[in-house]
């Protein structure tokens, strides 16, 4: 998300904020070495006792289940036997009383960005703030996301950050700082005089958001040095200038398709994958036309590119909640906001789950502060037409699938990486019970208990 569509903001946001918004306290992790990382290297062996398990493996939740995990990854799943008892030299975690889920997976998150939604705060970011100082607030926004229970996320550009993504994602892996398993993208690419920061003096140089790129030759070399820098994806700026009419949103694409043909091309041969900010019928035709991996946003989508993503297995990340997020905000402030293109996302949302396209959870954390949780998505799912155990499903196996990785997370299953989370409640009939997670484990390590 970045500014173009954010509507100028204020006060009474903060207190919507501290209204709706469950700051993550800091907490000593529960099994740590210095770092949290050595218990899950070892080859120990933790027991898990869950109440109710949703594995994303059986059809229904299995009731009192047992766990087993070695080191970083599951060996077994099966039933709580009577009068177990652990053996002496193994841990045991008793979840009687909530219900276990995998991992949970966020594929559009921003740690690079603390909200971009208030009047001015995307520009004291990007003009104010170091670098430095952006990658410190970065791992804390990483370390909340894991406490949310986002045990991997695909962060989807620094927002003029430069490569500050890549040593976040290094420094977790490393085991350094703890934080979700990380895909990032660095710098994303958009055309000239699309992308804020925008508006200033011709004779004043200011910094964008994203690498600036005009022709095939330019798109292709970025690609390339993206990569060779340490992206996982790259991001495109498929549009601008949204405007809403007659139940449609309209965009002006930026790239041509010859520099989108480029982009793609490129990165496919690399063996990456291309994910496009998309939001307005024209917007997203274009990359869908492109052949990118995945369309963020897609407020409105045609029926005829339905067909073509159904066809061509293109993902829809359509990250609902920033857009209400920004609606209570703007009507706070009075402000008439983007009239009436929340209300034609839910519909795009509802015709794209009705023609089977594969959907992942995606919430734009980072447009909105990371002081709100982005769990908040799940009912917004469920609100627009997803039962909750599709939401739960977008969140788990379709957002490994999304990250090609489903032979790794995803499922509560041996061989797995023990990433696990747990919540009071039953979240298949309430899925709101996911804003409560109250137990995370990523690769063995407790973190939140
Ligand atoms: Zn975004």
């Amino acid at each position: 998300m970045n500014p173009r569509h954010s509507v100028t903001i204020s006060i009474l946001l903060l207190a919507l904020l501290i209204l709706s918004g469950s700051r993550p306290t800091t907490r000593a992790f529960a099994e740590q070495s210095s770092t949290g990382t050595t218990a899950g290297k070892s080859d120990r062996v933790t027991y898990i006792h869950c109440g109710t398990l949703i594995d994303e493996k059986s059809q229904a939740p299995r009731r009192d289940a047992l766990i087993e995990i070695a080191g970083d990854k599951i060996r077994s799943v099966a039933g709580f036997p009577a009068g177990f008892s652990k053996p002496a030299d193994a841990a045991f975690i008793d979840l009687g009383r909530e219900t276990c889920l995998p991992g949970l997976i966020d594929t559009h998150t921003h740690v690079l960005l603390q909200g971009d939604q208030r009047r001015g705060q995307y520009e004291e970011q990007i003009l104010k703030w170091s670098i430095s100082n952006r990658t410190i607030r970065a791992t804390q926004a990483a370390r909340w996301a894991l406490e949310y229970g986002f045990t991997t996320i695909r962060d989807l550009e620094t927002e003029g950050a430069y490569y500050a993504d890549v040593a976040v994602r290094d420094a977790i892996r490393q085991g350094v700082i703890p934080g979700p398993r990380m895909f990032v993208v660095t710098r994303a690419l958009d055309v000239t005089g699309a992308y804020p920061l925008l508006g200033y003096a011709p004779e004043i140089t200011v910094p964008h958001g994203v690498q600036v790129v005009d022709g095939p030759a330019e798109c292709r070399k970025a690609v390339r040095e993206q990569i060779s820098y340490g992206a996982d994806w790259i991001k495109v700026y498929a549009d601008q200038r949204v405007s809403t009419e007659d139940g449609v949103v309209h965009s002006i694409p930026t790239f041509t398709q010859e520099e989108f043909a480029a982009i793609v091309d490129e990165t496919h041969r690399e063996r990456h994958k291309v994910a496009a900010h998309a939001m307005g019928l024209e917007g997203v035709h274009s990359a869908v036309e492109a052949g990118v991996d995945s369309i963020e946003h897609g407020a409105y989508i045609s029926d005829d590119d339905i067909k073509t993503m159904v066809a061509h297995g293109t993902w829809y990340v359509p990250t609902l909640y920033i857009f209400v997020y920004a609606d209570e905000l703007h009507t706070a402030e009075g402000f008439p906001g983007w009239k009436g293109g929340t209300e034609i996302h839910a519909e795009t949302f509802r015709r794209a789950l009705k023609a089977g396209v594969k959907i992942a959870f995606g919430t734009d954390a980072g447009g909105f502060e990371w002081t709100v949780n982005p769990a908040k998505e799940f009912p917004l799912m469920v609100q627009y037409g997803m039962t909750p155990a599709q939401a739960i499903h977008a969140a788990t196996v379709s957002a490994s699938e999304l990250l090609q990785m489903q032979d790794k997370i995803g499922s509560v299953e041996p061989g797995k990486f023990a990433d696990l989370v747990a919540a009071p409640g039953n979240p298949l009939s309430d899925v709101g019970a996911l804003e409560h997670v109250d137990f995370v484990m990523k690769e063995g390590v407790v973190y939140k208990k």
